[in-house]
């Protein structure tokens, strides 16, 4: 990596932005200084490359008959997905489902939807190997579902759910619709998923080199939401606020680069992964992998079989190597992994995970000199 100060591997929690991303920036913050929404020539001249942004994000993703709507990240898009379509078709039905899972976001909003206004939810759990299939999901399904909400993949244990298949298969029930929280997955497959049948898709810029602060909710152009802001009208109404145009012009930037080069980090990435994957297999003893059966090669989650992972972390990181034990939004407050326990690991596995989440600018040398610390540090607690 361009820094060598410290190894980083938590690259789920953030990326570090690709430098035309923050060049794109500064340029926008210096040149295109107007309020999109005003009706004068700078104003109208944001607004226009807003809309061309727009459009470039449509394209990449092959979603032409999509719309987009900026958020502040992937939080917010996931919120206003969920939310904003339960509460607006809620005479409709009050059956929603998701997994036991998803990110925080996601599964925060659900217990909003069950708690405070009687939706009832059902909450899938993964199958042995991390996944939740078409099966699962479309055996849930009742008279009054109106909504389901999938991550693509999962942030934690790095499983990479059958959005494809599920997403034909909903659309055979033209009463719901289909969120996929993809935060995790954009430029970051072999293979990239075709989300064309998906009604709502979340995206968030930091994880994929772009800023922090920055995120989008494409939909389906027929899909409405209730607005979770209300305000002036930005964003067909639906996201009120000032468009932040730097912002979106370095998201824009980050995806263009993620989308153009996800072959090239991929293979890469997999040298890492790889590596690292044999490591912990050779010493099953005293590692426990956790990450599923079809490996991604992004996110390797394992745990300490007989050590503290949080003790194994601090440690690491006084060695300055940057892993997770759980996700970072929710590391410092959850005793143990909930991504972990639906997976049908037990208390002791899920107290102990270690997620290393790898970006495109990782090298092999850090991976070995992150396996020397680790098996030192192993070697010294008790
Ligand atoms: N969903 C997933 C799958 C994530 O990994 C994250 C970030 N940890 C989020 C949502 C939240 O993203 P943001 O920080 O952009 O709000």
């Amino acid at each position: 990596m361009k820094n060598n100060q410290f190894i980083y591997f938590d690259n789920a929690a953030k990326t570090i932005p690709y430098d035309e991303v923050v060049e794109v920036f500064i340029h926008a913050c210096k040149e295109y200084i107007a309020n999109p929404s005003s009706i004068h020539a700078l104003g109208a001249r944001n607004a226009r490359l807003i809309e061309q942004s727009k459009n470039k994000i449509l394209d990449l993703l092959k979603l032409k008959n999509h719309q987009l709507l900026f958020t502040s990240g992937a939080t917010e898009a996931n919120n206003l997905a969920i939310k904003g379509y339960a509460l607006k078709f809620k005479n409709r039905g009050n059956h929603l489902i998701t997994s036991e899972y998803e990110h925080p976001s996601v599964l925060e909003a659900f217990k909003q939807l069950e708690d405070e206004f009687g939706f009832e939810v059902t909450y899938l759990k993964p199958n042995i190997d991390g996944i939740i299939d078409k099966d699962n999901v479309i055996s849930h399904i009742k008279n009054n579902t109106i909504l389901v909400s999938l991550m693509a993949v999962n942030n934690e244990i790095g499983a990479i759910n059958p959005i494809e298949e599920i997403a034909l298969e909903l659309n055979k029930f033209p009463k719901i619709a289909f969120h996929v929280d993809a935060a995790q997955a954009i430029g970051k497959l072999e293979k990239a998923i075709n989300y064309t049948n998906v009604d709502l898709l979340t995206l968030s810029g930091h994880k994929i080199h772009g800023l922090v602060g920055v995120g989008a909710l494409i939909k389906k152009k027929n899909i409405n939401l209730l607005p979770l802001f209300s305000g002036g009208g930005q964003e067909f109404n639906l996201r009120s606020g000032t468009n932040d145009i730097a912002g979106i012009l370095a998201f824009s930037k980050a995806l263009e680069i993620s989308i153009r080069d996800e072959k090239k980090h991929y293979e890469k990435v997999k040298t890492l992964s790889n590596y690292l994957l044999n490591y912990l297999k050779e010493n099953e003893d005293i590692y426990e992998l956790n990450t599923p059966k079809v490996i991604n090669p992004y996110i390797i989650n394992f745990s300490t079989k007989n050590k503290k992972s949080s003790v194994v972390v601090e440690a690491l990181s006084n060695n300055n190597v940057m892993v997770s034990s759980t996700s970072a939004c929710h590391s410092s407050r959850e005793k143990e992994s909930h991504v972990v326990i639906s997976i049908g690991k037990d208390e002791k596995i899920a107290h102990n995970t270690i997620r290393v989440s790898f970006a495109y600018y990782n090298e092999i040398e850090e991976v070995e000199d992150f396996i020397n610390k680790l098996q030192k540090i192993m070697g010294e607690i008790r």
